[in-house]
């Protein structure tokens, strides 16, 4: 089974980290303040930097784009401190990660709105880098649209393993309805998880056929994962 972790309101939080490094990542991209950021849950960040531009009034050019990817890259990596004191793994993340990496049935990688970088900065800042296959993932420099996104983590999978991961074989956990509605677009296994802003309600009520209200329970979330409610 391949297990496709969303990575912020799932695995972790920054709880105003990555706000505030945007913050300072726009003005040094553009030479001007942040006046408005996009909405952010469960979008790409291609999709979030295209409309952040847009909203503050810059044409989101090929440039615009890479200068404040450049940024925010390098405003996670000068706020690696902040992300360690004032974020946080969510509560039983990082149990049900190690519990899952020692079931040789399992293959767990993730996909994020986040770009590649970003990604692997937060889950190193929290040390869950260790029990994901961070080529064998998908990411928001992949490609704006969440639902390609499953695709591309599932060939870089199976380029990983030998092991063709079809639709069956997939299944993507996420707090946001934007994650549910990805997973059942591509056509993949999903399960929600209610850490975000996100009721579990809201996660069943967008598609989900099953919806966490945490990871605290590791034996439970892996018996879900191996045996994911819902056809495909
Ligand atoms: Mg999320």
């Amino acid at each position: 089974m391949l297990v496709l972790w969303d990575i912020d309101h799932t695995l972790i939080e920054t709880r105003g980290v990555g706000f505030a490094i945007y913050q300072r990542a726009f003005p040094t991209a553009t030479g001007r303040p942040l006046d408005q950021l996009a909405q952010i849950a469960g979008r790409t960040e291609l999709d979030i930097m295209r409309e952040t531009l847009r909203v503050n009034e810059i044409e989101p050019t090929d440039d615009a784009i890479d200068s404040l990817a450049a940024a925010l890259i390098q405003g996670y990596n000068d706020a690696r401190n902040e992300l360690a004191t004032i974020g946080r793994a969510l509560p039983g993340a990082a149990a049900t990660l190690r519990q899952l990496a020692t079931d040789p049935r399992v293959h767990q990688a993730v996909l994020t709105g986040n770009l590649r970088d970003v990604a692997r900065i937060k889950l190193e800042t929290y040390g869950l880098d260790t029990y994901l296959d961070l080529d064998a993932s998908a990411y928001g420099d992949d490609h704006a649209d969440r639902t390609q996104l499953v695709a591309i983590a599932q060939l870089r999978a199976t380029g990983r393993t030998g092991i063709t991961f079809d639709n069956a074989h997939t299944v993507l956990i996420g707090d946001t309805p934007n994650d549910i509605k990805a997973a059942t677009a591509a056509g993949v296994h999903v399960i929600g998880v209610a850490t975000g802003k996100s009721t579990a309600d809201d996660l069943i009520a967008a598609g989900a056929p099953v919806a966490l209200t945490d990871l605290t329970d590791p034996a439970r979330t892996a018996g879900l994962i191996l045996n994911p409610p819902g056809v495909v």
